[in-house]
């Protein structure tokens, strides 16, 4: 990356329309929707289920196209480019977690965190080398070899994580990645996944239902109405038993 490259944001939002036809009506879930983040920040998006908020991580994602409006990846507009161009800033530039993991299930913990980062192209070793460091960071070396069948719930998220990050993305995209595991495991998980993020350049967006976790983000902004706006979390409110 170039020094003018370095200020952009990771990810840019612009006025993103998106309309989803169900039987005869049309539901307008994102309705001007926009926002910054920059690297190194971890912002909280909140609203009720069926706010779309998935709806807006998968276009952010390049996974889906917006009816209108711009998604700019960092300061690369993506609806300029192709197919293929949006399938490398894809794997290269974002990294996904899912509220379920879906890991390989006949790969192990290990080559689930490996295989992504051959197919950006990376060597056998070096990407055996990354998956060992992440897999450690969240002491999971020992559990290496396992299927994720053989995992628990939050070793399974711990594996999904670390696969997300592995490619170095510049833009961390996670879709309720505790929300399928219990509060207390939820909880340990995520704090470890802020932990990661912050000790990397990676600019990260995060849907969840828990104020509570969502207030130890640096910012959080809220889907009301298919926009997203600013909010405060009043941390005194919140209870902390
Ligand atoms: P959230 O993640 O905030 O719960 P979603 O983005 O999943 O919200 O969904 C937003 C709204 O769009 C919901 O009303 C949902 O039913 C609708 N929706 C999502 N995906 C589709 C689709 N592929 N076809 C039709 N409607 C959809
Ligand atoms: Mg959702």
């Amino acid at each position: 990356m170039d020094t003018a490259s370095k200020t952009e944001p990771a990810l840019r939002l612009e006025a993103l329309t998106h309309t989803f036809k169900q039987g005869p009506r049309e539901l307008k879930v994102l309705d001007g929707a926009s926002a910054e983040i920059f690297p190194g920040e971890t912002v909280a998006l909140l609203g009720p289920s069926g706010a779309g908020k998935s709806t807006l991580l998968h276009i952010a994602g390049l996974l889906e196209q917006p009816a209108s409006g711009k998604v700019m990846i960092g300061g690369v507009d993506c609806g300029a480019l192709d197919d293929k161009g949006r399938t490398r800033m894809r794997r290269q530039e974002i990294g996904f977690v899912y509220q379920f993991h879906h890991l390989l299930p006949e790969f192990s913990a290990a080559e689930n965190v490996v295989l992504p980062q051959m197919i950006l192209g990376r060597d056998r070793a070096t990407a055996e080398a990354r998956a060992d460091d992440l897999l450690a960071t969240f002491g999971l070396t020992e559990r290496a070899d396992h299927r994720p069948s053989q995992l628990s719930g939050g070793e399974q998220q711990r594996v999904a994580i670390a696969r997300g990050v592995a490619n170095n993305p510049a833009l961390l995209l996670a879709d309720e990645p505790t929300g399928n595991l219990d509060p207390h495991t939820g909880e340990k998980v995520f704090a470890e996944l802020l932990d990661l993020v912050r000790n990397s350049a990676v600019g990260a967006l995060i849907a969840t239902h828990n104020m509570e976790l969502a207030s130890r983000m640096d910012r959080v902004i809220r889907l009301s109405e298919g926009k997203l706006v600013d909010e405060t979390i009043v941390t005194a409110e919140i209870s902390t038993d």
